[in-house]
C-alpha cells in the first residue's frame, strides 16, 4: 500500500509538474536541484541599485553548453567558470536612471544536446540618489572645430566600446586600476555655472603623474586614442559586453588588439587632456551603460570568495 501511495504521489508530481512546465514554461529550474544565487541578496531576494552592479551564480544540476539572459531589455551574458559546465555567471549592471521596480530576469539554458529551457527569476530594482556638485567655473565657449573634435572623439571611443564580445576574458575577480582613493565618485550630477550638465559616468581615483595603472582584468585592448578633452585614453574588452576605460594618461604601454592580463600594468597615470591635476578618470561599461566601477569591485570580492570557498552556500 505504502508503494502505491509513493508512486501515485509521484505521479501526481510528475503530471503536476507537467502542468507547470506547459502553463508556465521557464519554471522548470525549481523541479531540479539547481540552484540560483544573487549578488547582492537582501532576505532572501535579488535588489540592486540604479547604476550599481549585480550579480548571479547559477549552479546547475546538468552541464549546459551555453546560458544567456535577458534583462531590462539588455542582455546579460553567462560565463561558464568551470569545467563541469553546471556552474555559470553573470554580472548585471542597471543605468543609472533605469527605473526602478521590479524586473524579471530571463534565463534561456542549453543543454550539451542543444535542447533549450527558460526560467524567470525576479530582480528589485532599487532607486539610488546621486549627489549634485555645483560648480561656478569660467568658461570659454568651444569653438566649432573644438565642438567638431569632441564629438568626433565621444564616437570614437563610444564605437570601441558597443560591440558584445560573447567571450568572457574576465576571471569573477576585479582587481582596482590603481590603489588611491576614490577622489570623485560615480554618478555625481553636475551643475556648472547653473547649468545641468551630464552626470559623472567614472570614478575618479587619486594617482600621481607616472603612477602605474593596472588592467582591473583579462581582455584585449579595444582602442588607444588621443582626445581632447579625455587626453590619453585607453579602453579594455573585458568581453561578454563589459568594458574597462582609462583617461588622462601620462603613457600607454598597450596597443589596439593587444590581449592583457588582470593586474597587467598597461598605462601610467597622468592629466593629459582636460584635467585639473594628475588622476585616473576610470569607468565600466557593461551592455552600453556606464555602471559604478566601485560597486563591481565590491561584488566582484563578493562572488570571487562565494566561488573559492571550500563549502559554497548557493541557495534555492
Ligand atoms: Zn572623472
Amino acid at each position: 500500500m505504502n508503494r502505491n501511495k509513493t508512486r501515485t504521489n509521484s505521479l501526481l508530481r510528475l503530471s503536476l509538474g507537467w502542468t507547470l512546465l506547459v502553463l508556465c514554461p521557464g519554471f522548470a529550474l525549481g523541479e531540479d536541484q539547481s540552484s540560483f544565487r544573487c549578488f547582492p541578496e537582501n532576505e532572501g531576494k535579488c535588489v540592486i541599485e540604479q547604476g550599481r552592479a549585480g550579480a548571479v551564480i547559477l549552479n546547475l544540476q546538468e552541464p549546459a553548453q551555453s546560458v544567456k539572459g535577458e534583462i531590462w531589455g539588455k542582455p546579460a551574458l553567462f560565463k561558464n567558470i568551470n569545467e563541469s559546465g553546471k556552474v555559470w555567471l553573470a554580472y548585471l549592471g542597471p543605468d543609472r536612471v533605469q527605473l526602478p521596480g521590479e524586473y524579471l530576469l530571463k534565463v534561456k539554458i542549453k543543454d550539451p544536446a542543444g535542447k533549450t529551457r527558460e526560467f524567470f527569476k525576479a530582480i528589485r530594482l532599487r532607486e539610488k540618489n546621486y549627489p549634485e556638485e555645483k560648480l561656478t567655473l569660467q568658461e570659454e565657449p568651444y569653438t566649432p572645430e573644438l565642438l567638431a573634435q569632441i564629438t568626433k572623439d565621444n564616437n570614437a571611443l563610444i564605437a570601441a566600446m558597443s560591440a558584445i564580445n560573447p567571450v568572457c576574458y574576465w576571471d569573477p575577480g576585479f582587481v582596482r586600476p590603481v590603489p588611491g582613493d576614490v577622489t570623485s565618485p560615480f554618478g555625481t550630477r553636475r551643475i556648472i555655472n547653473n547649468s545641468p550638465r551630464s552626470p559623472h559616468f567614472g570614478t575618479d581615483f587619486k594617482a600621481a603623474e607616472g603612477d602605474e595603472v593596472h588592467a582591473v582584468n583579462n581582455g584585449k585592448v579595444s582602442i588607444v586614442y588621443q582626445g581632447y578633452l579625455t587626453g590619453n585614453s585607453l579602453i579594455i574588452d573585458h568581453g561578454c559586453g563589459l568594458y574597462s576605460v582609462y583617461f588622462h594618461l601620462s603613457e600607454i604601454m598597450v596597443k589596439t588588439g593587444d590581449m592583457v592580463k588582470k593586474g597587467q600594468t598597461v598605462a601610467k597615470a597622468g592629466m593629459s587632456g582636460r584635467a585639473s591635476g594628475p588622476h585616473l578618470h576610470f569607468s565600466l561599461r557593461l551592455d552600453n551603460t556606464y555602471i559604478d566601477p566601485v560597486a563591481l569591485f565590491e561584488i566582484s570580492q563578493q562572488v570571487d570568495q562565494e566561488l573559492s570557498g571550500a563549502n559554497p552556500k548557493i541557495s534555492p
